[in-house]
Parts: structure tokens; sequence; C-alpha cells
């Protein structure tokens, strides 16, 4: 088996959607990225490149590159679960945890779970996600931005 950890920041900006594991969650800014700034796949994305020893998101889908200009996350998801099925890795179990002080997010929560799970082609049980705010403190307690945490849990196919 292996297991990954990803971790991912992207600051609020007005006239930008806020995308949160593929849920467009009604919100007066969004994040700013470029790509959908879905900073909660992108952790989970790092945690299973992590584990796969097969770099990052930064090296496989550089911002560099206009193909990934405003891209669904969920798309790239689903090639790094391809990319596991390829080295002979499947996801058997996966959590994230984001951090923010705003918007409420606890109601998006189970569809995230659920678009997250399709886009790797899990069972939604095998995909966990939990909010948090930081108590008004540091970055996100302000709210700069939002974090995001992940880690995965890979076997053998
Ligand atoms: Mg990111």
């Amino acid at each position: 088996m292996r297991i990954g950890h990803g971790y991912d920041v992207h600051r609020f900006g007005a006239g930008r959607p806020l995308v949160l594991g593929g849920v467009h969650v009604p919100c007066d800014r969004g994040l700013v990225g470029h790509s959908d700034a879905d900073v909660v796949a992108h952790a989970l994305m790092d945690a299973i490149l992590g584990a796969l020893r097969a770099g990052d998101i930064g090296a496989l889908f550089p911002d560099t590159d206009p193909a990934y200009a405003g891209v669904d996350s969920l798309v790239l998801m689903a090639r790094v679960a391809d990319l596991a099925c390829e080295r002979g890795w499947k996801v058997v179990d996966a959590d994230c945890t984001i951090a923010a002080q705003a918007p409420k997010l606890a109601g998006y929560r189970e569809a995230m779970r659920k678009n997250m799970a399709r886009a790797l082609g899990v069972s939604v049980e095998s995909v966990g996600v939990k909010a948090t705010t930081t108590e008004r403190l540091g970055f996100v307690g302000r709210e700069e931005g939002i974090a995001a945490w992940a880690v995965v849990l890979l076997d053998r196919a």
C-alpha cells in the first residue's frame, strides 16, 4: 500500500466562481487560479500523486499551459486516477479537510464527496470531506483565501 498527503491554498478574488470539490458554492467572491482554483480537488490530486511518487499537479498540469486555463479540476482528477491505474494502483480511501472562515460549507460536503468519488471512479464511501474555520486566525481567518489538506491510501489494483 501507499499513503499520500496533499496541501493547497488559493486566495480569494472578486469576479470568480467559488468551486470546491466540483461544487459551485454561492459566494460573493471565488478563488483565484489558472484553473477553476478548486483548492480541495487540488489537495486530493496532490495526495494521490504523492502516493504514486509521480511529482505534483504543478508539474503534471503546468499553470503556464493555456490548455489548463479555467479547466474543471475534476477533469484533471480523473486523469490522475487514470495515471494511478496505469501504474497499477487504485484509490482505496481518501479524506479531505477544508479550512475556510466563510462561506459555511457543511451543506455542500456531500455533493463534494459525490463529485470527487465520481471523478476518481470510487465509491462515495471512500471519500471524506470536512470543513472547519480557523477561529478567525491567520490568512484563512482574515478571509484572504481557503486552504485544503488531503490524505489518500492506495493499494495495488
Ligand atoms: Mg491549486
